[in-house]
């Protein structure tokens, strides 16, 4: 298939459908672990067109569902400072902290900016020479590279008052995390297509030598995820297991060398806290000692919690691991909707919570 069209077509869509409840005899538990294939399959109706047998669930790929509490306060903490503006994506800003948001920082008159990209924020500080512009690196490895880009370009164009604090976290260790975790009951993973342009097959060989679980990365249109979802029904069926590619169109085995070279550039790895899951070993990165001038945790003293408590009631935690569904949060539209998100998984487009409040029930 060359076209896009031919990746939205119905009658190759209700084939692959077909053959899977052809094909799939027992219950079935399959993860998405990308916001983005969380919202496509809800778009896509993918679930309906499914056996009964299979269950989908959304694991934790959503970058701001997984910023946990402590780092939303870093955040607000940073606001707070005089002649600060914190430049951000649009979907943190109302994310809750234990106390606050950063909506409601830039309410009561802290300054913070939506930015589209990183380079805006580097621009934002060369015309403002006089104030200190701190950009909010939320991402997976995704939104890392053209990050560590943005510092680079800071650096060479001697922009001096631009700083990113870096919250990135990396999607392959996550995977471990779940798998060594002994409540999830999960038999195989779809995995992430952007994330993988980047990382390539190869990032997932350490992870799948471990687990020996079917695994298969994704496109985003309705064939490219039923396809997939074929994949490892034929996988499960003949208890085999696979690190297959069904994104080859965009993803190589060795990925995008280019962006793993400007993460390597400026990041180095470290451990991470993941909001629900909490400390992944290696699952983070941070401005390394070369671009040490850029990073806002060393340039800002600021003091931040410990917190890493859900708010009240909300079982984002269990959401974000695949344990819990919306649907049983006691929460879920009772309080919590996308006007007064409760959490963060009803907070961003990505979040589970808001899929299925847009989409399902
Ligand atoms: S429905 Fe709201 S309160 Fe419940 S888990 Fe989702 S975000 Fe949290």
């Amino acid at each position: 298939m060359k076209h896009i069209e031919e990746y939205r077509n119905p009658e190759i869509s209700k084939k692959i459908a077909s053959e899977i409840k052809k094909r799939c005899k027992k219950k079935i538990r399959l993860m998405e672990v990308c916001g983005t294939h969380t919202t496509s399959i809800f778009k896509n109706g993918i679930r309906n067109v499914l056996p009964d047998k299979i269950t989908l669930i959304s694991g934790p790929g959503c970058p701001v569902c997984v910023t946990p509490v402590n780092e939303i306060d870093a955040f607000i903490e940073l606001a707070n400072i005089k002649n600060v503006i914190i430049a951000t994506f649009g979907d943190l800003i109302r994310v809750p902290g234990s106390k606050s948001s950063l909506q409601k920082a830039g309410a009561a008159g802290k300054n913070i900016q939506v930015v589209s990209s990183p380079i805006d924020a580097v621009n934002l500080a060369a015309e403002n020479p006089n104030k200190k512009i701190i950009f909010l690196g939320v991402g997976f490895e995704t939104t890392a590279p053209a990050i560590a880009g943005s510092i680079i370009f800071a650096k060479e164009t001697s922009v001096k008052n631009y700083f990113v604090y870096s919250a990135h976290k990396t999607v392959p260790p996550a995977l471990s995390a779940l798998m060594a975790d002994n409540n999830t009951d999960i038999n195989g993973f779809i995995l992430p297509g952007h994330v993988s342009m980047v990382i390539g097959v190869c990032a997932y060989l350490s992870f799948f030598n471990n687990y020996k679980i079917p695994s298969v990365i994704a496109g985003f249109e309705p064939v490219d995820l039923l396809n997939a979802i074929l994949m490892l029904i034929k996988q499960i069926e003949t208890n085999s297991y696979k690190l297959q590619n069904a994104y080859e169109r965009a993803v190589s085995f060795e990925g995008n060398k280019k962006a793993q070279e400007l993460i390597a550039k400026v990041f180095y790895k470290t451990d991470a806290k993941w909001r629900g899951i909490g400390i992944i070993k290696n699952s983070g990165v941070k401005i390394n000692r070369q671009f040490a001038n850029f990073d806002a945790e060393k340039k800002f003293d600021i003091k931040t919690t410990d917190a890493l408590k859900e708010p009240k009631g909300c079982s984002c935690g269990q959401i974000l691991q695949g344990i819990m569904r919306p649907t049983e949060c006691p929460l879920y539209k009772k309080i919590c909707n996308p006007i007064n998100p409760i959490g963060p998984c009803m907070v961003s487009s990505e979040g589970t919570c808001a899929a299925y409040f847009k989409y399902f029930e």
